[in-house]
């Protein structure tokens, strides 16, 4: 379990970890490919949010597994992204949470995703936690815990 100290110096401005729905780069389940191929290439994140049409967390869709679906045997074919729907191809199994501001499970689930979605029970997709901000208020405990608290080796 983390220090009871630690866990509050780092959520002191916990409100920087949860990165809002609105501001979150996304797709519709029921968008295409070539729709999700020029989102993913234009915002340069390697994976997005997917939707659907009431604002529920789908899943998540990366370029990979857009550009997976260009290859024919011998060649590339952009024109097949026009047929595929995001919903036939996203992943499902992405861990979500439901809580961004419990640091221990961000920790410990941050350490093999970079970002999380954050959903709420009843399916709202709230917005997203990720690597970054946990490590800047890390990087920012590290810091500042000597001017609050005295350090001595036990
Ligand atoms: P970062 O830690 O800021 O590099 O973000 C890690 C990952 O989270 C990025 O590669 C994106 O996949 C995702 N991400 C971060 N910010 C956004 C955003 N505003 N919209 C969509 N995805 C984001």
């Amino acid at each position: 379990m983390i220090d009871a100290s630690i866990n509050e110096m780092l959520t002191e401005r916990k409100q920087k970890f949860l990165i809002p729905a609105n501001i979150v780069a996304n797709v519709l389940e029921s968008n295409n490919l070539y729709h999700a191929f020029l989102v993913l290439t234009k915002n340069q994140y390697a994976k997005i949010i997917v939707l659907d049409n009431d604002g529920k967390y789908k899943g998540l869709l990366s370029l990979a597994m857009v550009t997976d679906q260009m290859l024919d045997t011998e060649s590339i074919n952009v024109s097949k992204l026009t047929h595929i729907l995001v919903g036939d191809v996203m992943q499902t199994d992405a861990i979500t949470v439901e809580d961004p501001y419990d640091v221990e499970n961000d920790l410990r689930l941050l350490t093999n995703n970079p970002f999380l979605p954050v959903v709420a029970d009843n399916g709202d997709f709230t917005g997203i936690v990720t690597r970054r901000e946990l490590l800047k208020a890390i990087n920012r405990m590290v810091h500042n815990i000597d001017d609050q608290y005295e350090i001595t080796k036990k």
